[in-house]
């Protein structure tokens, strides 16, 4: 039970929201609050005090005796904004208790324990059913008593601090097993089992097919990845109910590709019927991977279904994951829950930097200073390959000018690769502006390191003729003064001395300037690696001091 104390009348209003969400769990005390509290302290399992941590703190002092006893207690303030754990952090619960009140109010909890305030994994947050003791062997992570990690089979896992040998173990398996008392069983996805069925085939008589064929080889229904057969029984009722039912994704193959797989058991009967002599067998072997149940035949007579049962090979994951141009609150929480999925992170130094903070313990951080980009995009693949789950970073967006595109010219497809995007220069600048990308416009690097020169006068003539607005990346640096002069005096042929310049440096990171010029007043000596400089197009304006693109195409057609 959660006992829930309050005294004032703004407290009272969240404890009874509280009351009313969870009826079974909680009590309401009233009365004095020091009585209400050690009433509710001896009663309860837990504590909710909507007071002052430092009243509730003398209030329990003289009650505090075992962590191992006393219930946990968490702290609201009047104002509804933090969820205060407060005592009991693992043991009570407290911990958890201020996050699910705080999901309830609207609050942030407050959580001090170590393991927990630098985001230990929650076993049940690794997108992956789990089975067996998840309370008793998380806590034990949290606690940092040893866990070891007991691996059948290869995946991609975030990073988890596990030891060599612990009196708790997590188990990776697809193996039919009882998790032990204080064991947690993960469930990858690694089987897949192809299916073949007449015109007709009873949904019963697949989905017993596919389940005896699972228990008899002593497989696990829970790492079922998926079902899959050939095109032409895409739509056979029996299989995509059984599927539904198994709560799995059908792939399907045209008939061509399926005939191409080498099988053990083909047979004439399919060839005739829908062009490939394995529909079963094959479907499941497209991919690759170890066949563990070859065809068997449904028990009905005539049978009118068949399956087979392969396990996939481990495949490694890739995230190609943008930071955002500098500032925390502009690095998407995708990007967030990618880098903490991650087991190995690969990334420019400074960048790794900026979100060390949120990686996982146990993370593998391989950090290259600049350069190097080439060698951080294999290694990157190189650890995806290996079968780990690997986050590149970049700040923006990895895409733009940055890791994406040497890491996928790297990547084969062995490898699945999950790219997230961010907020690139070009925008963060753009937001500090005003609303200069309005209309059509074009990013330009300047960096003619490697992009000869030439083509990227060419491309600047082409954006100047087109009168595209343009962002400068990479503008300038001591080694590299004269482009950006050369590149303004092109757009400067097909633009008025008046249009619209925007310098911004450092967007979004602590010492951020930006500020609106024209393209007869920049100087190009305020300019250099750390900003973009975005150029308006003939009718960009400067309004109030911020600039403008209009949107319309009107203004262009309309007579003088
Ligand atoms: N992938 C990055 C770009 C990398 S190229 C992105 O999407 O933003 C590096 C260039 O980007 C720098 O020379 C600078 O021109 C620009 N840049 C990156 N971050 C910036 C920021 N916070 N403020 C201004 N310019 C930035």
């Amino acid at each position: 039970m959660i006992g829930l104390i309050s005294a004032t009348a703004a407290g009272a209003a969240a404890r009874d929201r509280l009351a009313a969400a969870w009826p079974d769990r909680t009590r309401v005390y009233e009365g004095p609050v020091g009585d209400a509290v050690r009433a509710a302290f001896a009663e309860c399992e837990q504590l909710v005090c909507f007071l002052a941590t430092g009243a509730v703190v003398r209030l329990i002092a003289p009650l505090l005796g075992d962590k191992s006893a006393d219930p946990g207690v968490v702290c609201v303030d009047e104002g509804g904004r933090f969820a205060v754990s407060l005592v009991g952090g693992h043991g009570g619960g407290a911990n958890e208790l201020a996050r699910e009140v705080g999901e309830l109010l609207g609050a942030e909890p407050v959580i001090t324990t170590a393991t927990d305030s630098v985001g230990l994994a929650g076993l049940d947050t690794l997108g992956l059913p789990v089975e067996g003791a998840v309370a008793a062997v998380s806590r034990a992570l949290l606690d940092g008593e040893p866990v070891a990690l007991d691996a059948e089979l290869r995946w991609p896992l975030p990073a988890l601090p596990v030891a060599a040998r612990g009196a708790y173990t997590i188990r990776l398996t697809d193996r039919a097993v009882e998790p032990g008392e204080r064991e947690v069983v993960l469930r990858p996805p690694s089987l897949v089992v192809g299916v073949g069925a007449s015109k007709g085939a009873p949904v019963e008589e697949v989905l017993e097919l596919v389940e005896g064929a699972l228990r008899d080889a002593g497989l696990s229904p829970a790492s079922l990845a998926e079902l899959a057969t050939v095109d032409a029984k895409a739509d056979e009722p029996g299989i995509v109910r059984a599927t539904e039912r198994l709560g799995v994704p059908l792939v399907t193959y045209p008939a061509e590709e399926l005939a191409a797989v080498d099988v053990p058991n083909p047979s004439e009967a399919p060839l005739a019927a829908v062009g490939t002599p394995s529909v079963a067998e094959a479907a499941a072997l497209v991919g690759g991977g170890e066949l563990l149940v070859p065809k068997r035949k449904s028990a009905a007579s005539p049978a009118m279904a068949t399956c087979a049962v392969v396990r996939r090979p481990a495949r490694g994951r890739l995230a190609v994951v943008g930071l955002g141009p500098g500032a925390r609150d502009l690095l998407t929480p995708r990007a967030e829950a990618e880098l903490r999925r991650a087991s190995v992170l690969v990334g420019l130094d400074q960048y790794v930097d900026q979100i060390r903070d949120l990686l996982r313990p146990g993370t593998r951080v391989l950090e290259s200073g600049l350069g190097a980009e080439e060698e951080r995009a294999r290694t990157a693949v190189a650890e995806a390959r290996k079968g780990q789950a690997v986050a590149l970073i970049g700040s923006g967006d990895a895409g733009v000018y940055a890791m994406a595109s040497p890491a996928l010219a790297e990547a084969s497809d062995d490898i699945d690769v999950v790219g997230v995007p961010g907020v690139t220069a070009a925008l963060a600048a753009g937001a500090l502006l005003g609303a200069p990308l309005g209309h059509d416009h074009v990013s330009i690097s300047l960096s003619d390191l490697h992009t000869p020169w030439e083509v990227i006068e060419r491309r600047v003539r082409a954006a100047a003729e087109a009168d595209l607005v343009v962002t400068f990346y990479n503008p300038r640096s001591r080694g590299r003064d004269w482009q950006l002069p050369k590149a303004l005096a092109i757009l400067a042929g097909h633009r008025e001395p008046a249009t619209p310049v925007g310098v911004v440096r450092n967007a979004s990171r602590p010492d951020e300037s930006a500020r609106v010029t024209t393209l007869a007043e920049l100087d190009p000596a305020t300019v250099d690696m750390m900003t973009v400089v975005t150029v308006g197009n003939t009718a960009t304006r400067e309004i109030a001091g911020r600039m403008v693109t209009p949107r319309g195409y009107r203004w262009q057609e309309e007579p003088k």
